[in-house]
């Protein structure tokens, strides 16, 4: 049965739809990859748009990168059932192309709406994409493992959110590039540690 937060969750898919968010996107694209896992998840990942396998199979992170992600959730003993997972264009871009500026503007009050109703403890953003989002101007590479916490303006217009975002490296780009592979994995376990100091 559907929790209160999954009905929720629902009703957005339905507005992006309804609105007809990136019409051009979704003339090309098979389907919305809207996101997967668990509403009440105290952990959110945010990748940059949907690849081949997802728009395929309507789920995201479920080809290659999405296997380097599982298993680097297993080594902190979490499963997909645990966490939340999406991406802020939830569109594939023909070709796999980087999603645009207005692009992912105007996707961005949806995934902000996803957050403000699962209300997670962080949030994971993978790759400069999804950190610009938040972090506009930050550079990965210099603050890649390093928690920030941030404001935003409640979606509703009525007080503020915060939120803890931390920025990895996208599991894409490290899977063939070893150092950077190698630092993705370094950030990884110290998830848990950084939900332990939240936590206290
Ligand atoms: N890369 C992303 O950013 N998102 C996916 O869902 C898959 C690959």
């Amino acid at each position: 049965m559907a929790t209160g937060k999954q009905r929720q969750l629902d009703d957005i898919k339905a507005k992006i739809l309804a609105n007809k968010v990136c019409p051009q996107l979704a003339k090309t694209a098979t389907q919305l990859v809207f996101g997967d896992g668990n509403p009440d998840a105290d952990i959110v990942f945010i990748g940059e748009a949907p690849g081949k396998n997802e728009d395929l199979k309507g789920v995201p992170f479920v080809g290659a990168a999405g296997n380097f992600l599982n298993e680097m959730l297993d080594t902190i003993k979490l499963r997909r059932e645990d966490i939340y997972i999406t991406n802020i264009v939830k569109y594939r871009p023909p070709d796999n192309r980087d999603p645009s500026p207005e692009e992912k503007k105007e996707f961005l009050p949806y995934l902000q709406a996803q957050l403000e109703v699962i209300q997670p403890k962080v949030v994971v953003t993978l790759g400069r994409h999804s950190m610009n989002c938040f972090l506009p101007d930050l550079q990965i590479s210099k603050v890649h493992g390093q928690p920030k916490r941030i404001r935003l303006r409640a979606s509703n217009g009525q007080g503020e959110v915060t939120l803890v975002i931390l920025p990895l490296f996208h599991p894409a780009a490290a899977l063939y590039n070893g150092s950077m592979r190698q630092t993705l994995i370094d950030d990884f376990v110290t998830i848990p540690i950084i939900m332990q100091k939240i936590a206290t």
